[in-house]
């Protein structure tokens, strides 16, 4: 099997496996508890947090663990929605091509009664195909504004956004600025301080860790509400006992990926080239998005006159695991959000295939994916008698 679907899941890494077992057994404990085992527990939560905040520029109490980027990105647009309405702000910048966490999570405060600004990222206007650029939200923001959220990187197309100017805007304007890291963490370098970012999303599973934890940062000083009743866990922020093994291998694959994300980088750039040439090289094919400011394991192209399902189902026939984009669309007939606001036509939008690599994938996997996607192209516009 070719895994190249790095974007929708990763492969648990051994540091991560080897935390999570410490917890399942020996280390058991619940953190709140008083005694020995509680207390073992309660070292490890707070070396989790310890970890994870050094590896984005933070400090340990600005950390808050979630169930996963969905809730931590609920909870942060959510929260400054709560702050800016009781000082009257009720007007929130986006784009048009963010995760539905975020974006359905603005359309449910858009009807109640707040007015959202989707950024166009198809015009002349933005840094690059699928970036937005600082000057549009600088130009978007208002004296009602209370939040800007931009992710740092697009989950479907790859493109990286430009966090830290964004950030700097947002802070010589008196905004805060969300960012939906979930798939830069580990992949990327990220330095909060550095990058005026006040509220960060994050989930364990795009980065080596297991599936079901995610992180909130928020800034000190910045109020985070939470979105459940229960217990005083988290600071009162987030209430229930805490995930202790997911937590514990999400800071153990957040601080591997970290380590090695210099060289992972390197060695996904050339296969992330390798890949886009030979895909670029099949007539009727289009690159989605910026070639230059994406994710080193990102390739996503559309291809004229085939539909994604049947191109995905001939490929896995094959071994090869891809995506026509967001996991959380694929299934549904519908052409993806990211690619209409890129400006691909409805029908293009359909013919969508995403190949996102992992620090274990091989050249050789590489020049066989290319044939696999060359040969089973071919073969389905011979079906239709679709001339390229
Ligand atoms: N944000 C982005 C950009 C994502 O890619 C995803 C997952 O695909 C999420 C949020 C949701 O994260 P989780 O699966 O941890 O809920």
């Amino acid at each position: 099997m070719i895994y190249l679907d790095n974007a929708a899941t990763t492969k648990l890494c051994t540091p991560a496996y080897d935390a999570m077992v410490s917890c399942l057994t020996g280390n058991f404990g619940n953190p709140s508890s008083i005694h020995a085992s509680g207390q073992k527990a309660a070292a490890t939560l707070y070396r989790s947090r310890e970890i994870i905040a050094a590896c984005i520029g933070a400090e340990p109490s600005e950390i808050t663990f979630t169930s996963g980027g969905t809730e931590a990105d609920n909870q942060s647009i959510l929260s400054a929605a709560l702050s800016g309405a009781e000082t009257g702000k009720k007007h929130i910048v986006s784009t048009a091509f963010e995760h539905h966490a975020v974006i359905n999570t603005l359309k449910k405060l858009e009807k109640q009664g707040f007015e959202i600004t989707f950024l166009d990222v198809s015009g002349p206007e933005c840094g690059g195909e699928g970036v937005v650029s600082p000057e549009q939200v600088a130009g978007a923001i208002r004296p009602d504004t209370c939040l800007v959220t931009v992710m740092s990187a697009n989950n479907e197309i790859g493109t990286i956004q430009p966090v830290g100017e964004i950030g700097r805007i947002c802070r010589e304007k008196g905004v805060s600025f969300h960012t939906d890291a979930v798939q830069t963490a580990g992949h990327l370098r990220i330095n909060v301080r550095e990058q005026n970012i006040d509220m960060l999303s994050l989930s364990a599973h795009k980065f080596g860790g297991p599936k079901g934890a995610g992180v909130i940062f928020a800034r000190k000083g910045l109020k985070l509400s939470p979105l459940m009743e229960g217990g005083s866990q988290e600071r009162g922020k987030r209430p229930g006992t805490e995930n202790l093994p997911a937590i514990a291998g999400m800071a153990a694959a957040l601080e591997y990926s970290c380590k090695n994300i210099d060289a992972d980088a390197d060695r996904m750039r050339k296969l992330q080239d390798r890949l886009i040439d030979g895909i670029s090289a099949i007539p009727g094919s289009i690159l989605s998005g910026d070639r230059v400011k994406r994710l080193p394991g990102n390739v996503h192209f559309c291809f004229e006159g085939i539909e994604s399902e049947t191109l995905l189902l001939l490929l896995d026939n094959k071994g090869i695991c891809a995506s026509a984009g967001s996991a959380c669309v694929s299934g549904s007939l519908e052409p993806s959000h990211v690619l209409l606001a890129i400006g691909r036509t409805p029908e293009i939008a359909l013919g969508a295939l995403r190949l996102t690599l992992g620090p274990d994938n091989t050249p050789e996997e590489i020049d066989e994916t290319v044939d696999a996607v060359r040969e089973t192209v071919a073969k389905l516009r011979s079906l239709r008698g679709t001339l390229y």
